[in-house]
């Protein structure tokens, strides 16, 4: 542990962050690996909410005037920075919200990825042109800046989340204001010391396009409270957006909410098995199984559901479970004791629900002390019943089966929750039935890939419960902007639409 602290004193130090400067605060921000206090930071009082909005308002004012190509260059630069710190970020993600290496460095990459896509956009803020029925006149359509951007995000993608939405509403003219999860403020404190050096290259930015608030939920209402940010972009928990959305709407504000999800696959009985228990594991044991996207629902065509749960056990009892940070570990810990409690309670309701569970012991073991490591579980269910329809955010995947597919459909819509969703086929009618407009009603729906690990290029996001958010690439920009239509007349007559006659 020794040689741990030391390496993450370096790390600190290479972003930016002075180690000396993250004691005494009342915020105490532990490691999930082993419990360890990485930092006590000092939390910010709602009472300062109105001087950060005066800020940010002050940075819109300015930056709105900035050209769009030009703000992409502010976020190139951010690109760069972001690869020059990559490992040691990733590491601080490692260690903040107990990935292991690769998803913590993959959660870097993202960010790159979404400030590259960013940039190109910054040249396409394309509004249209609209044939005028009246002549001599000429329609269109404008995107233009739209102010602050209220950035609220959770504790398992602590700096991803904030990437995708800050590159974009960067590039679209608003400044942003950043409330990360109170588990996860040492990361955003970092990201926004990368930022900063970004800011050193470039001439003109103003002050403040980025405020980060490290503190609680109370913070984030203040937040969300505030009249003069028109963009609340909140992810997290559907609980959450439950408080979260009323608010906004009351005072006519815009809403991004990426909420809760509980992800299904249909496999099949075409399926090529191999593949497809290579992608089940992936998504339902990555991450230990919190991220958004897990793959907590499997709906097996009966004929193969025997053979599938076999092949399951067997690659779920070789798992390596561990310290995230050594190599060849494959699920490091979740983020606190209460995460642990939610999954054996999960466990618990399923069973008396009639479920059979493999696996969700705690592990002990060859794990570091003061961190919460436990086996994922396969759990077979009798049907899908309230527990199976509940997020519990854990390595938890419940089999369902069925015999025809239209009835694997009603099942893997029959729940609250609409993120992402997917089908293991080699039967084409079942893959083009589950992306029709009779198929799987999720914001993402793929074929043959499993639900988890979305690339920036399309839109993230998903329905009902998870909030009707969407993120990340395609037009999702729109979201931070404000569209106006404009008609301009070069005629010297003044007709009105629709035919219309006041003469005076
Ligand atoms: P959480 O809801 O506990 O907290 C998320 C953030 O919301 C935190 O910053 C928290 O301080 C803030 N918050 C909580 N209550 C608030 C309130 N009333 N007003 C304003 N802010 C408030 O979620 P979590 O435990 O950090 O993250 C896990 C959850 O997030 C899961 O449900 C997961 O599915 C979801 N999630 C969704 C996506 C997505 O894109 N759909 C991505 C990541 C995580």
């Amino acid at each position: 542990m020794k040689d741990m602290n030391m390496t993450s004193e370096t790390t600190l130090s290479n972003l930016g962050l002075d180690p000396a400067a993250l004691s005494g605060g009342s915020l105490k921000v532990t490691s999930p690996i082993d419990g360890r206090v990485l930092a006590e930071l000092n939390e910010m009082g709602a009472g300062e909410m109105d001087a950060v909005i005066a800020r940010a308002k002050a940075a819109f004012k300015a930056w709105r005037t900035v050209p769009a190509p030009r703000r992409g260059e502010l976020v190139r630069l951010l690109g760069e920075e972001l690869r020059a710190a990559k490992d040691d970020l990733g590491a601080l993600v490692s260690w903040e919200a107990g990935k292991i290496t690769s998803e913590g460095l993959g959660e870097v990459q993202e960010m790159i990825d979404i400030c590259d896509f960013a940039v190109g956009q910054s040249r396409q803020l394309y509004g249209l042109t609209i044939a005028s029925e009246r002549p001599g006149h000429r329609m269109m359509e404008t995107w233009h800046p739209i102010g602050p951007v209220g950035v609220i995000s959770a504790f398992n993608f602590p700096v991803a989340v904030w990437c995708w939405n800050t590159a974009l509403a960067l590039v679209c003219g608003n400044p942003v204001i950043w409330k990360p999860s109170e588990k996860t403020p040492l990361t955003a404190l970092a990201c926004a010391k990368i930022f900063e050096r970004a800011l050193a290259r470039f001439e003109d930015a103003p002050a403040d396009l980025l405020q980060v608030l490290v503190g609680g939920a109370d913070l984030g209402k203040a937040l969300v409270e505030s009249e003069d940010v028109p963009v609340i972009s909140a992810t997290g928990s559907t609980r959450m957006g439950r408080a979260v959305a009323p608010i906004v709407a009351a005072r006519f504000g815009k809403c991004i909410l990426e909420l809760g999800g509980n992800n299904a696959m249909i496999v099949g009985p075409s399926a090529d098995l191999e593949m497809a228990v290579r992608a089940i594991v992936f998504s339902a044991v990555g991450t230990a199984g919190q991220r958004c996207t897990t793959l907590r629902r499997l709906i097996v065509h009966n004929s193969i559901k025997g053979d599938l749960v076999a092949r399951l056990k067997k690659a779920y009892a070789g798992l390596p479970i561990g310290n995230p940070l050594e190599d060849g570990t494959l699920i490091g810990p979740l983020v606190d004791e209460a995460s642990g409690n939610a999954m054996s309670n999960a466990l618990k309701s399923a069973e008396a629900e009639g479920g059979v569970v493999f696996g969700g012991n705690r592990v002990t073991e060859n794990v570091p002390e003061g961190g919460v490591y436990m086996q994922p579980a396969i759990v077979e269910m009798p049907g899908q019943s309230a527990t199976v329809k509940t997020e519990t955010f854990a390595p938890i995947l419940y089999v369902m089966g069925y015999d025809a597919f239209g009835d694997a459909l009603e099942i893997q819509n029959d729940v609250p929750q609409g993120l992402s969703s997917c089908v293991f086929t080699l039967n084409m009618r079942e893959a083009e039935q589950f992306l029709s407009a009779a198929g799987s009603d999720c914001g993402i729906a793929n074929v043959n890939i499993g639900p988890s690990g979305a690339e920036i290029g399309g839109a993230f996001g998903g329905e009902k419960e998870t909030g009707g958010g969407r993120e990340s690439g395609s037009d999702a920009w729109k979201g931070y902007m404000r569209r106006q239509t404009n008609t301009v007349n070069y005629s010297d007559e003044l007709p009105l639409a629709q035919g219309v006659k006041f003469d005076i």
